[in-house]
């Protein structure tokens, strides 16, 4: 995905850029301490100053990466840069107060949502009508696949938003209805209990799981489909802006920097942080 929803990204001031070395662009030194100093304690400066620090660290280690080891970036490779959130939750088991939570909202939207006439005829929508719906991240196949696999390197900290409602409102469960024309609403409601998964992330989304998101993509909220968080859409720009075809991708949360991978579209290998 781009999973899920809220935006726990880091700024838009981090934005990625075509990988470069550390000695460019960015203020550096005396320079850099002068301007950390101007923009005081103030908590949105001093993030800003944190998410600087985080980018720099990330250059700083693809750099390394680059110059210990050649074979880090393919021949022809245009690495970009890229921060992103991180998901640190633990799991746990679904509680079944939350489970029961769930259920009974989603239950009562899809009440809602058959008490309507359709809006079409019920025709079950083409494979492609679906897509259009749902497009990918980027036009560019590869870019959309770095992206993907971005996401996986988070481990989807935009999901936590997705708390005991998942985002599964009226336009989204309407959207379902009209997928599943053979599909009562007890069917429908029977199939997103079936997907509930026994671990999910703590305090995160009911379908928020180490394997990603439990749910089927059509089953999954528009706004599911659709959100790129701040730093993913920074990540889109950069490799569409100079046609990118890797990344070196950091996952941060709002103090340190927790994972990173090189990532292309033969997947992402991890980068040790030690
Ligand atoms: S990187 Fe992907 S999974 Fe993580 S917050 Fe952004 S959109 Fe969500
Ligand atoms: S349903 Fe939950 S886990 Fe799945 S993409 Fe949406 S917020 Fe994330």
């Amino acid at each position: 995905m781009a999973t899920g929803a809220a935006d726990a990204h880091l700024p838009s001031d981090v934005a990625p850029a075509q990988f470069r070395p550390m000695s460019s662009a960015r203020p550096h030194g005396a320079r850099a301490v002068e301007q950390r100093r101007a923009l005081g304690h103030h908590p949105i400066a001093a993030q800003r100053e944190r998410n600087a620090r985080i980018r720099e660290q990330v250059e700083a280690i693809a750099q390394t990466a680059i110059t210990q080891s050649p074979s880090a970036t393919s021949e022809g490779a245009v690495d970009v840069i890229g921060v992103i959130p991180a998901n640190t939750r633990e799991t746990t088991r679904l509680p079944a107060a939350t489970r029961r939570i769930f259920l009974s909202r989603l239950a009562e939207r899809l009440r809602a949502v058959f008490s309507t006439v359709p809006t079409s005829d019920a025709a079950a929508m083409t494979a492609q009508s679906i897509a259009a719906m749902d497009p990918p991240p980027s036009d560019r196949a590869d870019a959309a696949t770095i992206l993907g696999l971005s996401c996986g390197t988070c481990r989807g900290e935009c999901c936590t938003a997705g708390g005991d409602h998942a985002f599964l409102r009226a336009d989204s469960l309407t959207r379902v209805r009209e997928q599943h024309p053979e599909a009562n609403e007890g069917a429908l409601l029977a199939s997103y209990a079936a997907y509930l998964p026994t671990r999910h992330y703590r305090g995160s989304c009911v379908y928020h799981t180490t394997a990603g998101c439990a749910l089927p993509r059509a089953m999954r909220s528009n706004i599911c489909n659709r959100y790129l968080c701040g730093g993913l859409t920074q990540l889109k720009r950069a490799l569409e802006s100079v046609e990118g075809n890797a990344a070196f991708v950091g996952a941060a949360d709002s103090v340190h920097l927790r994972r990173m991978a090189r990532i292309d579209v033969h997947g992402a290998k991890p980068i040790s942080l030690k």
